[in-house]
């Protein structure tokens, strides 16, 4: 956008100035497109809700070498085939908020079907207590079809299959790679064992809220961050909460996420760069009802996540790239 006001600017000089005293105003663009230091693309925006347009929670982060997920929701490999083919089998490091099925209902796919292509080393999870029981369970459903691949020896590794379960117990960095680490902060979400991530990638950094109400770890885990990913329950889905459940169930769901005015509350507190809202229903109407609410507490920039919508952070700036 900018190298093409340039241009504008440039053209509209030239046709004033001569070419030596036009060519100082306008700044060559890069010749090669610069690596950002961290990648977000949100391969499902959506809620438990099935959805033509929002797949399940799943939020792929790449950073230099490292390609980690974070959950993996409904629809979440089909969405890695979007963003590129070749990243299944390279997705081998997943990052789990909490065990409600919208957050975890891919990881069978994602598990099974990286192995078959080509996978040749286990897919390691990090996930609160339950996340053991859950693969190991896993395992277990699909045994039939591990031993049918086994014994055609396609794929030829077993190393491909075999668990490895990190539980998450408390807040703490738990994962390390160069100057690449992931930390676990508990979050609020009812009785379930619940954690948000957040990502430093040297002096950047990413925080994944996971699903929760409003807690005081956003802000201390969020401080300044340069990209904050936020649940939410906009007002379209607490009324659609409403409508669809008894009085008493319907408080009981919407105490376990942020209504749009405590997602505004957080941020105010957090002051990121950019705030992206995700699990949330999405569509103008929700989206300017949920962007209403939230303004009057929070003034910074913001998006509402959209499927396959992309955020760059780059040394000097944070660029989103919105799909449509
Ligand atoms: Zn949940």
């Amino acid at each position: 956008m900018a190298a093409k006001r340039h241009a504008l600017l440039g053209a509209l000089l030239a046709s004033v100035f001569p070419a030596s005293l036009v060519e100082s105003a306008a700044p060559p663009a890069p010749a090669v497109a610069e690596e950002p230091v961290l990648r977000v693309v949100i391969l499902g925006s959506g809620t438990p809700v099935p959805s033509r347009t929002q797949a399940g929670t799943a939020i792929l982060v790449q950073a230099g070498g490292d390609t980690l997920l974070f959950d993996c929701g409904r629809g979440c490999t089909t969405r890695l085939a979007q963003v590129d083919p070749a990243l299944l089998p390279k997705i081998d490091r997943l990052f789990v908020t909490h065990l409600h099925s919208d957050h975890v209902v891919g990881i069978p796919d994602l598990w099974l079907n990286g192995w078959m292509q080509g996978r040749a080393g286990p897919l390691r999870v990090w996930g609160p207590k339950g996340s053991d029981a859950m693969m190991a369970g896993l395992r277990r459903a699909f045994a039939a079809d591990i031993g049918y691949r086994r014994a055609d020896g396609i794929p030829a590794n077993d190393a491909g299959i075999a668990p490895a379960v990190s539980v998450v117990r408390r807040d703490g960095v738990v994962y390390r790679s160069s100057d690449l680490q992931v930390t676990a902060f508990a979050v609020k979400h009812g009785d379930v064992p619940a954690f948000g991530y957040r990502i430093d990638k040297g002096a950047h950094s990413v925080l994944i809220s996971g699903d929760t109400a409003a807690t005081p770890a956003l802000a201390r885990y969020g401080q300044g961050v340069d990209v904050a990913l936020v649940e939410v329950a906009s007002p379209p889905m607490a009324a659609y909460v409403r409508r669809s459940f008894s009085a008493e169930q319907a408080k009981k769901i919407l105490d376990l996420h942020l209504s749009a005015e405590e997602a505004g509350d957080a941020l105010a507190a957090m002051r990121p760069g950019l705030a992206v809202y995700y699990h949330s229903v999405t569509g103008e109407a929700a989206d300017a009802a949920l962007l209403a609410a939230t303004r009057r507490r929070y003034a910074g920039r913001m998006e509402v996540g959209r499927d396959l919508m992309a955020i760059e952070v780059h040394a000097d700036r944070v660029v989103v790239d919105p799909v449509d």
